[in-house]
């Protein structure tokens, strides 16, 4: 439904989105943001949905999709999936994907990932996913998946648009323009794989402690603010076509 306040965000901050041919020798790599049942699954817990959701499901679908073509191309992934201590609590939210729950584990079209060679499968304790890549020893395993695979481009979707995946992605061009990255150069983030949770306004004031958070504006929002700090937004990606070579 759209409503006539989302009309006029758009029109305040209007967002224009491309499209993306990913080459084959374009070192893509795809990062999938805590597609996990905590904040996908209807009823998994504190901070999933209520019911079903249109833009969620949307975002699963085209991450899946995205997942088996990678695969099939054994190009490199990397998924964060949010899992919390019992006893270290994330404010200002209440408990949510406590580790070794399913709520912290990817939903079920996404699980098969995990056997998966090419994947790199990254527990994180906070909301941003390249500070919860970093080891006691002051590595990071984000950072070095870069590296290691010699990644140009970086395919980001997930869940939170505005919380989760913006954190990501300010930090990941953060840390590229300061020359941690290299050769990373592009960060793309695929607006039709990436979802956010709904409150509306009339419920937050009937919860105690709620924020308002209206999905439709809140994932443009993130998306306008992963643009601003250099983000490519795009709303269609597809697959270059093997090219055939005549024989002379
Ligand atoms: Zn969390």
């Amino acid at each position: 439904m759209v409503s006539p306040t989302i009309d006029l965000l758009k029109g305040e901050i209007p967002l224009e989105q491309d499209s993306v041919v990913l080459a084959d020798d374009a070192l893509t790599g795809l990062v999938l943001v805590d597609i996990i049942n905590g904040f996908c699954t209807v009823g998994a817990g504190n901070l999933a949905p209520r019911q079903p959701n249109s833009q969620i499901s949307g975002m699963i679908k085209e991450s899946e999709r995205l997942a088996r073509l990678f695969c099939e191309k054994k190009w490199p992934i990397m998924a964060f999936l949010d899992s919390h201590h019992p006893n270290k609590p994330e404010e200002p939210y209440p408990p949510h994907c406590i580790a070794g729950t399913d709520e912290s584990n990817l939903v079920p079209a996404l699980r098969w990932i995990e056997n998966e060679p090419n994947v790199t499968i990254r527990r994180k304790d906070c909301f941003d996913g390249y500070l919860g890549s970093t080891e006691a020893d002051g590595s990071n395993v984000f950072v070095d998946w870069v590296k290691k695979n010699q990644i140009k481009s970086l395919l980001v979707v997930g869940i939170c648009t505005d919380i989760c995946v913006l954190d990501f992605v300010c930090s990941t061009l953060s840390a590229r323009n300061l020359g941690f990255l290299t050769p990373l150069r592009d960060v793309v983030v695929y607006s039709r794989a990436c979802a956010t949770f709904d409150i509306p306004l009339h419920v937050a004031r009937d919860t105690k402690g709620a924020l308002a958070h209206p999905q439709e504006f809140m994932h443009h929002v993130g998306l306008y603010m992963a643009k601003e700090r250099g983000a490519k937004i795009v709303s269609e990606v597809s697959f270059d076509a093997p090219k055939i070579t005549a024989r002379p």
